[in-house]
């Protein structure tokens, strides 16, 4: 019997799985200032489409966010590798925290790029769909937890790198608590609908911000649920 594919996971046709529609965002990407070319592999290489609801899967390799339910949205990927790129600069970091995991698309962005990493998401079902998600990938090296990200994960820190997907007003104690030697975290920081992303990095005690630009994320929230 022949079976006929139509890329990773098959699922909605040949169109927006193309090579050639991915290759679009990668050269948009890189027309943007996006360097690094193991980012740019990952964006070409992760099925974006797989993330999203099937209805929104069209538009999956468009340079934007859309919805994932309860109120959250897959981040633009332009933001995914602009982050990526920014926690990787240097010295590559082994051990990484993401905080807000949503569908988990900026996870399978970075899973290959590291040893181990560890992501936390306040919304379970979200959490659940992105666990089967990355079972489908056999994304080996994620590690995942319902939790308050307020909090970081304490069990596996120090931490080389922090990623943060949610915009608190100021970055939490405890994640600067858990970041190690030459750590550093990249996060969204301010109101709502205008934040600045920052790359904080820890030297001894001495946490020295960089100023990435402005970006727009959903706001990080207290408790779980
Ligand atoms: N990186 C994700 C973006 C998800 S949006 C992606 O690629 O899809 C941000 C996510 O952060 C949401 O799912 C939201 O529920 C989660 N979040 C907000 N506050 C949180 C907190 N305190 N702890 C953990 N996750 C949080």
């Amino acid at each position: 019997m022949t079976v006929q594919t139509h890329g990773a996971g098959g699922r909605t046709g040949i169109g927006m799985t193309s090579a050639r529609t991915r290759e679009r965002l990668v050269q948009r990407l890189r027309a943007q200032g996006i360097a690094d070319p193991q980012v740019l592999d990952q964006i070409r290489n992760v099925p974006r489409h797989l993330f999203v609801d099937e209805a929104l899967a069209t538009r999956a390799y468009e340079d934007t966010a859309l919805p994932i339910g309860y109120g959250q949205t897959i981040s633009q990927p332009y933001v995914v590798a602009r982050m990526t790129e920014a926690l990787l600069e240097g010295t590559a970091p082994r051990k990484v925290l993401e905080i807000g995991t949503g569908c988990g698309y900026q996870t399978a962005v970075l899973s290959p790029l590291v040893k181990f990493l560890y992501t936390i998401e306040r919304i379970s079902p979200l959490l659940e769909r992105a666990r089967l998600r990355f079972k489908e990938l056999r994304l080996r090296n994620v590690n995942l937890r319902h939790g308050d990200g307020f909090k970081g994960w304490v069990a596996h820190a120090p931490y080389d790198g922090i990623l943060m997907a949610a915009a608190p007003l100021q970055i939490p104690q405890a994640l600067f608590a858990q970041l190690g030697p030459g750590g550093r975290l990249i996060a969204p920081v301010g109101p709502e609908g205008r934040q600045h992303l920052v790359r904080i990095t820890r030297r001894g005690d001495d946490f020295h911000t960089e100023t990435l630009g402005l970006v727009s994320f959903v706001p990080l929230l207290k408790g779980i649920t």
